[in-house]
């Protein structure tokens, strides 16, 4: 599995950064974003060190979307949002800051959740 040491997702999965975990599986890493756009606002990883879409590979993608409705599923069970976003950044002029592929899972509550 490829492994980036100066990449702070890779050092929250080998547990050097500490998180918040939300979901786990041999592939698959979840866990609460630092910043919480909204409550449970919620970050899915590949173990495997991907920069972002244009670098992910097909069997990545399959592991890591196979679980992203049981995750969303846990997120609503824990914070019973009205619904929820699924956000995704892929390059700087898009807004990513950190170059392991992630997926944003945000909690809505409504017009006041403070997310635009
Ligand atoms: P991006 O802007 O690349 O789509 O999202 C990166 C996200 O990673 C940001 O929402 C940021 O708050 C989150 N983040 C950055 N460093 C850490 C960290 O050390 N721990 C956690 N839990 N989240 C982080
Ligand atoms: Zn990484």
């Amino acid at each position: 599995m490829a492994h980036d040491q100066n990449c702070i997702f890779c050092k929250i999965i080998n547990g050097e950064v500490p998180s918040a975990k939300v979901f786990e599986n041999d592939d698959v890493y979840a866990f609460l974003d630092l910043s919480q756009v909204t409550k449970g606002h919620t970050l899915v990883i590949p173990k495997d060190h991907q920069a972002n879409i244009f670098e992910l590979q097909e069997e990545t993608a399959a592991k890591l979307f196979s679980v992203v409705p049981k995750i969303a599923r846990a997120v609503r069970d824990a914070f019973q949002p009205l619904g929820l976003n699924l956000m995704n950044n892929n390059g700087k002029e898009a807004e990513q800051t950190v170059f392991h592929y992630h997926v944003h899972i945000i909690p809505r509550y409504g017009k006041e959740d403070g997310y635009k």
